[in-house]
């Protein structure tokens, strides 16, 4: 049998690079339509998905304000990125025959839904896969606190942040062999010793709302649908 979820409600956190396949920048559309059957597969499975994609693959604040551009201006620009991504995921859900709602954090109506919290939560009910874009709508932000934050408000059970490997460990485990998968992690653990699970607000915010962050790999083909029926590994940051 297939295994059964355990969560009802959950927040899956990507960055943008995960979309952006063998290139070095942008979007590959056949790893934004392998990701969605990935999303599918659990939202096959009853599960309310709640979604937010970063802007690395197109563009970072930092980044931009390193070349001498205005930071906040840089960050905005950032915050657009993701709204490209999360609408080339909306087009690969609706293609599988899943429906979505697409709701920013800075409005353009012609685009996207306006964040409204109880919309939100009743695009959830009726099993509409809702992406999140525009991050907080705020510069100086991420969107792993992005994430965080509207996984806090939709009362989400858990993050789940797909990296390109299958846990948080004690060092690179590209370039040491030695590095080890950790099971368990705290917060403050993985605050105290930078593990580079998400930056330290978005961590912060996750402890103060008691909200744990699963970090588990995206690479694995059915690998989401596994973790979330508590299979597969992955670590728990709690
Ligand atoms: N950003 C922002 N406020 C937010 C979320 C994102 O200003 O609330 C900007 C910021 O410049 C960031 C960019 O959007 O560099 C892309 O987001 P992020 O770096 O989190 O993307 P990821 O690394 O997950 O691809």
């Amino acid at each position: 049998d297939a295994p059964q979820p355990t969560y009802k409600r959950v927040m899956l956190k990507i960055s943008g690079e995960a979309l952006m396949g063998p290139q070095g920048y942008g979007l590959h559309p056949p790893t934004v339509q392998r990701i969605a059957r990935e999303v599918q597969a659990v939202h096959d499975l009853g599960v309310e998905i709640c979604m937010v994609i970063g802007g690395g693959n197109i563009f970072r604040g930092l980044a931009g304000s390193a070349q001498g551009m205005e930071r906040t201006t840089a960050d905005y620009m950032g915050m657009l990125a993701t709204v490209m991504n999360a609408l080339a995921m909306q087009s690969a859900l609706e293609g599988l025959g899943v429906f979505t709602r697409v709701i920013t954090a800075i409005r353009m109506d012609e685009v996207a839904e306006p964040y409204i919290r109880r919309r939100a939560v009743r695009h959830l009910e009726k099993k509409r896969v809702v992406i999140f874009a525009a991050g907080t709508g705020n510069p100086y932000f991420t969107t792993d606190t992005a994430a965080t934050l509207r996984a806090s408000e939709m009362a989400c059970e858990a993050i789940f942040k797909g990296t390109k490997v299958d846990g948080v460990y004690d060092k690179d485990p590209n370039k040491f062999d030695d590095a080890k998968r950790y099971e368990t992690v705290t917060y403050d653990e993985a605050l105290a010793k930078r593990l580079g699970v998400m930056d330290a607000s978005a961590i912060a915010l996750a402890r103060d709302n008691h909200l744990p962050i699963i970090v588990f790999s995206l690479d694995e083909p059915g690998g989401l649908r596994t973790i979330l029926a508590g299979d597969g590994t992955y670590t728990t940051v709690k």
